[in-house]
């Protein structure tokens, strides 16, 4: 079977899937994770003995004990990279390749995965552009990525179709990539000038794109964003309809992960559950329920490159109710933000949390960025909304101090251009002076 015969099957079959029973899927899942775990123990020195505690003295699965095998974190990633790679790929996994992840949230890791993972995400995405109404015959601009070969002005890079090669209507689609570095009028101007109607963007650019094109009065009719790379918060949601009129669809994803969920026409995050299994984790690691929020833990199940299992994908989630779509895979009623701790105090702790809600409406502003700048001191950068107006300043230091290290100095400052951190994303979480892991 050619790569593309593969690549439309996969697809096939999530049309159908989506409308599994919950038993259906469970045993899909099932077989998909048994032929990861054979794999993984058999090639992967790392996973050599780590499986055990799921393998009966007879070799079969008890799926019992799943929850004893250790969550592998970020720090097992840089230390046991090498033992963590597979010396032999199943069969059709494909060619692998070594991609680095963002180090917004500590020292970045390198990850190898086989060319399996790709068609599986392209077939998530597609299934996900049917949920959203979405026309693969219409222009799609991404704006992501700042290679030079993205540098190109005014003419972008042309990337061909961005729908199922095999469809009518998405061989008259086209795709544009022009550089994450451009501001927002270049953007804007590029949008309007190339015909698109769909975004590729972080959601927090795409929110700071909206506040830009507000506060310069740029007028821009913006059908969805695809808003991909980072957490989506209600602001930006709601910064995209209001300027641009645009439906911003979360993509949760991750380099390590892929594509784990995509809200469904009811706008519920349903995972993946034909690529990947996602389970939100209490404190000492038990499952959420339904309202509890956890720590995310994946398993990808076509990783077989560097097979993942139980991966600790560093941000908290909410367990959803189950969905009335149709669709049993499992409801995430939000993706809150990073769980991985990036602040350090000079005495060692480190704290993974979380500004409160508030903290936006204290300080008048869509758009926070809070920054670690020194041992003991942080800044927190904010576009506000209305420029003659202050933020309640104070009353978000105590919720700072509250939240992270009472002793530790917070600076604020107003302003209009919050930059990409150092590895080029647009975070609101961000250490600046020493990255930790
Ligand atoms: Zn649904």
């Amino acid at each position: 079977m050619t790569p593309q015969e593969l690549q439309r099957q996969f697809y096939e079959m999530l049309l159908e899937s989506q409308f599994w029973s919950p038993g259906q899927l469970a045993d899909y899942q099932r077989s998909q994770i048994e032929q990861l775990l054979r794999h993984a123990r058999r090639n992967a020195p790392f996973y050599e003995t780590r499986l055990d505690p799921v393998f009966r003295a007879d070799g079969s699965i008890d799926w019992n004990r799943w929850h004893e095998l250790p969550i592998v974190r970020r720090a097992d990633m840089v230390a046991h990279r090498e033992a963590m790679l597979a010396r032999e790929l199943p069969p059709g996994h494909g060619a692998t390749s070594v991609i680095g992840t963002s180090g917004s949230t500590g020292l970045p890791i390198e990850i190898t995965v086989n060319s399996l993972t790709r068609i599986a995400n392209n077939g998530f995405r597609w299934r996900l552009h049917g949920w959203q109404g979405l026309d693969w015959s219409r222009v799609l601009m991404s704006r992501l990525g700042d290679g030079d070969h993205m540098q190109r002005w005014p003419e972008g890079e042309t990337a061909g179709v961005w729908g199922p090669p095999w469809d009518d209507s998405a061989r008259h689609g086209h795709l544009f990539r022009i550089s994450r570095l451009f501001d927002t009028p270049a953007v804007l101007r590029f949008f309007t000038e190339s015909g698109a109607s769909y975004l590729n963007a972080g959601p927090n650019m795409a929110h700071i794109n909206a506040i830009d094109a507000r506060r310069l009065g740029l007028s821009v009719a913006i059908d969805a964003v695809l808003a991909q790379g980072n957490v989506v918060r209600e602001a930006d949601r709601a910064a995209v309809r209001d300027v641009f009129g645009a439906k911003l669809i979360e993509h949760y994803s991750s380099k390590e992960g892929g594509q784990m969920a995509h809200p469904c026409p009811e706008g519920t995050l349903h995972v993946n559950a034909e690529g990947c299994l996602v389970e939100i984790l209490d404190g000492a690691d038990r499952p959420c329920a339904a309202g509890e929020t956890g720590r995310v833990v994946v398993t990808p199940f076509f990783q077989t490159a560097q097979p993942l299992i139980r991966y600790e994908q560093g941000d908290w989630a909410t367990v959803g109710e189950p969905c009335r779509c149709g669709r049993h895979s499992p409801a995430i009623k939000a993706v809150r933000g990073r769980s991985i701790a990036i602040f350090q105090h000079p005495d060692g702790r480190s704290v993974a949390n979380l500004m409160p809600d508030e903290t936006a409406g204290l300080l008048g502003s869509s758009f926070w960025q809070l920054a670690q700048v020194g041992p003991n001191a942080y800044e927190m950068r904010y576009i506000p909304a209305d420029d003659a107006v202050l933020g309640d300043e104070d009353r978000v230091r105590q919720l700072f101090a509250d939240t992270f290290f009472a002793d530790a100095e917070l600076q604020f400052t107003r302003t209009h251009d919050i930059r990409l951190s150092q590895s080029g994303k647009l975070a609101d979480y961000v250490n600046e002076w020493r990255p930790v892991n």
